[in-house]
């Protein structure tokens, strides 16, 4: 009797250059371009965009079309369109745009929320509970209500702040969910992890709130990314955060890569068996044409040197002749 082969795993890759990419690099993408990419992605099987923060314009110029780029993302079949929105004016403004999701970003590290969101991590945590009352008031209706994910970053350590305690992690996990957000992600904000400690805080993560945390957010600042991924992976998460190019950077490190390159993840992840649905060939064409779009930034990532490996019936492309390679 033929051995039937197990399903697969599938794992749901948000691209968020479009949000954590652009918001730190200088060129201004226009929002012709950036509804390129959004479309680009969307052809190539990604079904998660992050398309940019409700933030003040004057804060970020790179975002300020995101209602722009929000609406077009919004009729786009079987696209989970989704924002960052720092506080409840942020989450009114994604409210009545229609969203599909609102990630409301809450550090861990004390000092980074004080010196990013000029507040404590509790005091995040009471805005969320602001805005699910007014996503519960706006007449969000169950089924198409925008969803509200609590973002804790920085914790896997701060360069601020040195140590996370991870069970000041978990607390804040819970809070959130407590606060009515509905569910909950991990982010390395400045490239604190390592693969063993991705492995216990992810463990003791899903223990406590399983599979309400729904995303792990890594950057490769430190050559980690995708060893993250995996730590994380193995841990049981499903849904991962990533860069087109590995755009990004790190605000501590003037040059390092940005989060972990969306179509690396999404290579490994298939390459390993996993269900992505994203076809990778299409994303290093999208790549190319992000090269276009910044001129002179800096991408990342490893793939686009040597390209995917092909199976045996796909055709090999024309050999270099003027260069061996052993
Ligand atoms: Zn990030």
């Amino acid at each position: 009797m033929p051995t039937a082969h197990p399903p697969a795993v599938s794992a749901t890759l948000r691209e968020v250059g479009l949000r954590d990419g652009l918001q730190s690099v200088t060129t201004i993408v226009g929002t012709a371009d950036k509804c390129r990419w959004v479309d680009a992605a969307h052809a190539a099987g990604v079904r998660e965009i992050e398309v940019g923060s409700m933030v003040p314009a004057r804060l970020l110029p790179q975002l300020a079309d995101t209602e722009a780029v929000l609406q077009h993302a919004l009729r786009l079949p079987g696209l989970v369109a989704s924002v960052l929105v720092p506080n409840l004016k942020g989450a009114q403004r994604a409210l009545a745009a229609g969203a599909h999701a609102m990630i409301v970003p809450l550090s861990a590290s004390h000092a980074h929320s004080l010196a990013n969101l000029r507040k404590t991590p509790d005091e995040v945590v009471a805005e969320v509970a602001r805005i699910r009352a007014a996503r519960d008031a706006s007449g969000n209706r169950a089924g198409s209500r925008t969803i509200i994910e609590g973002g804790v970053g920085t914790a896997f350590g701060c360069t601020l702040q040195g140590e996370v305690p991870e069970a000041e992690v978990l607390r804040l996990l819970q809070a959130l969910l407590d606060a009515g957000a509905d569910r909950v992600s991990l982010a390395d904000t400045v490239g604190h992890a390592d693969p063993a400690r991705v492995s216990r805080l992810f463990d003791k993560a899903l223990h406590r709130v399983g599979d309400r945390l729904r995303y792990a957010h890594f950057h490769d600042t430190r050559g980690m990314g995708l060893a993250n991924a995996y730590a994380a992976w193995q841990a049981g998460v499903r849904g991962f955060d990533a860069c087109l190019g590995g755009i990004g950077g790190c605000p501590h490190a003037p040059g390092a890569s940005g989060n972990v390159a969306t179509e690396d993840l999404a290579y490994m992840l298939e390459r390993m068996g996993a269900h992505t649905g994203v076809q990778v060939p299409a994303l290093l064409q999208l790549r190319r044409q992000l090269q276009q779009w910044l001129p002179g930034e800096p991408l990342h990532g490893s793939l686009w040197q040597a390209g995917v490996i092909r199976t045996r019936t796909e055709p090999a492309p024309a050999p270099n002749t003027a260069a061996a390679c052993l």
